[in-house]
């Protein structure tokens, strides 16, 4: 039995980025042996064990076919005959298929490292057109490696446009895309991470909303605005939604899978922007308005959230309506209901004197 060190560990250490987690394969070796040493088997479906000491991840060498279409349809079969090379063979881009004995030897039957000095993402075999997941990732990792120069190689883009040609990202489960987008908003270059997925078709699959070039360059500006005041996911996906009409961004964030917090700020971005655009002067009942719909007195730090958004939708011109906004909340948000209830206010009235004395307080601004 021979251990590997395989995919993104071999690939960032030839880069010289930090190496997060390692990933091994092991070879002419069979579950039972495995478990004998101590390792506790993890995979369900491949024979995957953890290390008893240092919980890495050590998979027995496989090979995987397609059957049916998708990402679930595939046939796992690992033996001791499974060479690393086979192994690597099943891998998406050539640098991730890249290993490294324990005596430091690095396997390459690819080509990864030249793909690493040429700086190109280039897939490893025709059969990266199985899994339709792939042309995410591959989008993900072109969006990480730009500022290094990586691009992806124009024979695997002509591929993922063909496998879109196919029909192919309508197998993709909204939960995986999800998980690919909000891994990708956090990624170097965002950005990047859609230019990959227009330029070979598939954005008019996923988020087509997004196809137009205008709301495409509206988006992702926003998008390269929130990413650099390092926004949360919530904020870059509003970003990212936010040329969009409400209704079509809440419905687009439903189908995508997006979790609540990330639905909630793209629906109430998108909801508040045009109010806030035709806004022409300082008026206490609309900034109050917009305070209620945003939900600022129960959700302050969201309302923090939603400003950096907001801030990143909306055109330089018109920051300024964002200090209305700001102000008006400060102002009101000082207004204490104990206070009032103390004067004797109860039940609705109660509720309307809160409101009256918000709006005294934000007209006197
Ligand atoms: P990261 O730094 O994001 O963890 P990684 O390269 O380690 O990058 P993982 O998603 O952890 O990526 O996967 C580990 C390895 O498994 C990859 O390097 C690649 O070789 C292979 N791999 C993962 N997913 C796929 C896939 N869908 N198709 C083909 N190969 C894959
Ligand atoms: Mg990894």
């Amino acid at each position: 039995m021979k251990t590997y060190l395989v995919g993104g560990a071999v690939r960032d250490e030839l880069l010289g980025l930090p190496v997060k987690d390692r990933d091994w394969v092991v070879t002419g070796a069979t579950p039972d042996e495995m478990l004998k040493r101590g390792f506790k088997q993890v995979g369900a479906d491949f024979p995957v064990f953890l290390h008893p000491d240092t919980r890495e991840e050590y998979a027995l060498a496989r090979t995987e076919r397609k059957q049916g279409r998708g990402y679930h349809g595939f046939s796992v079969y690992s033996a001791p005959d499974v060479t690393l090379e086979d192994d690597l063979r099943r891998r998406d881009l050539t640098i991730n298929a890249m290993a490294k004995s324990a005596a430091g030897e690095l396997v390459d039957p690819f080509g990864g490292r030249e793909d690493i000095r040429t700086r190109s993402l280039r897939h490893v075999s025709e059969a990266f057109s199985e899994d339709p997941l792939r042309i995410l990732r591959t989008a993900r990792f072109a969006a990480r490696l730009q500022p290094l120069g990586f691009t992806v190689a124009e024979s695997t883009m002509a591929l993922m446009r063909q496998m879109v040609a196919e029909g192919e990202v309508g197998y993709l489960v909204p939960e995986r895309v999800w998980q690919e987008i909000q891994r990708a908003l956090h990624e170097n270059d965002p950005g990047t991470f859609f230019d990959v997925l227009r330029e070979c078709g598939a954005l008019k699959h996923i988020i087509p909303e997004l196809v137009p070039d205008e709301s495409y360059s509206a988006a992702l500006s926003a998008l390269r605005c929130v990413h650099s005041i390092d926004g949360d996911t919530s904020a870059r996906f509003a970003a990212l939604m936010s040329p969009l009409a409400s209704d079509d961004a809440s419905n687009r964030a439903v189908q995508l899978k997006a979790p609540n917090d990330c639905q909630d700020l793209a629906r109430l971005t998108t909801g508040l922007l045009p109010k806030i655009r035709s806004m022409t002067c300082h008026h206490p009942e609309t900034l109050l308005g917009l305070l209620d719909e945003a939900d600022v007195w129960r959700r302050a730090d969201r309302f923090l959230v939603l400003m950096g958004a907001l801030r990143c939708a909306l055109p330089d011109t018109e920051q300024s309506k964002l200090e209305w906004l700001e102000s008006a909340q400060r102002a009101a948000a000082g207004v204490e209901a104990k206070e009032l209830m103390q004067q004797g206010f109860k039940g609705k009235e109660l509720g309307l004197a809160i409101r009256n004395e918000r709006l005294r307080r934000i007209s006197e601004l």
